[in-house]
């Protein structure tokens, strides 16, 4: 059930809403928007008449959600959310850029990493400390230790950190390191994880699993806002398909379609989405057209010797080449980098 409230609408009137939803077995979540206040609630929705509430003082109009995802349909947010960290503001007009290795490796790679990506002018660094692999016998990263040097290469060049929580367990200690957690296309649907996320206060970049359809993204993403924590980005990654030409296939049309359907600030990651550096900024600038407000990338001081996804890690240069073209481009559609 969403109630929309008039412009203006006074605080005790939002109050007699929410204590009447709640009344009715809602649990009722508050968004506060620049025009309007909307009252999300999740309860018994069927089993209540929308004119009931439309009766009420101060409400504008009161309707049923009929997406199964309620949180994170644009209704509930019709402004779009923007994530504020720090200064960094992702969803808002400026396009941002994180950037990092795939995996922190050592405190010499990191720390050149984060000058690089610092330098070019990108404001968040990536790098894996508990890694995803495929296969049991690659590179698992470096733990809690490769968290702390991330960190403080991070802090040494005003960078913000991402970085993957694998496990519900792990919270606590990447929330002592990261300013956003990521959740990887493996684990998009590890609903405890997601779950434990809602209590938290992180926010969280939630990565599309490979084979999962654009319902079912942000259905996961509905765990975690229906916790309380409402600062989610979705991360479009690549989805596997038929085509090997690539490593995945980047569904370039999730990020206008899901900017339709939910107010949730969209990524896009043109490194996975193509498994290969030479295809990284073409996917990059396309990304940007396409309406995403940051872009994810690899990007490491040694590619050719990296511990994982070197294919696709762009080098120094070309990054520092992708950070202009995409300067040059972002104006074009009204947004500064
Ligand atoms: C990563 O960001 O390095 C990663 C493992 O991503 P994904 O979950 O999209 O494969
Ligand atoms: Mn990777």
């Amino acid at each position: 059930m969403l109630v929309v409230m008039q412009e203006g609408a006074a605080e005790p009137q939002i109050q007699r809403v929410i204590d009447r939803l709640v009344s009715l077995g809602f649990t009722v979540h508050r968004s506060t928007g620049v025009m309007h206040t909307v009252l999300g609630g999740v309860g018994p929705a069927d089993a209540v008449d929308p004119a009931e509430f439309e009766v009420l003082e101060g409400v504008k109009e009161c309707h049923r959600i009929v997406s199964p995802y309620k949180l994170a349909s644009r209704h509930f947010r019709p402004g779009g959310t923007v994530v504020r960290i720090g200064a960094v503001e992702i969803g808002g007009p400026r396009v941002v850029v994180m950037a990092g290795p795939c995996s922190v490796e050592s405190r010499e790679q990191i720390e050149r990493s984060a000058a690089l990506v610092a330098e070019s002018g990108a404001t968040v660094i990536r790098g894996g400390a508990f890694k995803p692999r495929s296969s049991p016998y690659s590179f698992q990263g470096l733990g809690e230790e490769g968290l702390k040097m991330m960190r403080e290469a991070a802090d040494r060049n005003r960078l913000l950190v991402v970085s993957e929580v694998m496990d519900h367990t792990q919270i606590p200690l990447l929330a002592a390191y990261s300013h956003i957690l990521q959740v990887g296309a493996r684990n998009m649907q590890n609903f405890n994880l997601l779950r434990e996320l809602g209590y938290q206060r992180t926010p969280v970049l939630l990565k599309r699993a490979i084979s999962a359809t654009i319902e079912e993204w942000l259905l996961s993403a509905e765990y975690i806002l229906s916790g309380g924590n409402y600062d989610v980005m979705l991360c479009e990654r690549g989805i596997r398909t038929f085509e090997t030409a690539t490593r995945n296939t980047m569904d370039l049309s999730a990020i206008p379609v899901v900017k339709q359907l939910s107010h949730l600030p969209i990524l896009a990651d043109p490194s996975h989405g193509t498994g290969r550096r030479d295809k990284v900024i073409p996917m990059a600038r396309a990304s940007v057209a396409a309406g995403a407000d940051v872009l994810l990338v690899e990007v490491h001081p040694d590619p050719d010797r990296a511990l994982s996804d070197g294919a696709q890690s762009l080098f120094p240069a070309q990054f520092a080449e992708m950070m202009r073209q995409i300067r040059a481009l972002a104006p074009a559609i009204g947004r500064p980098v």
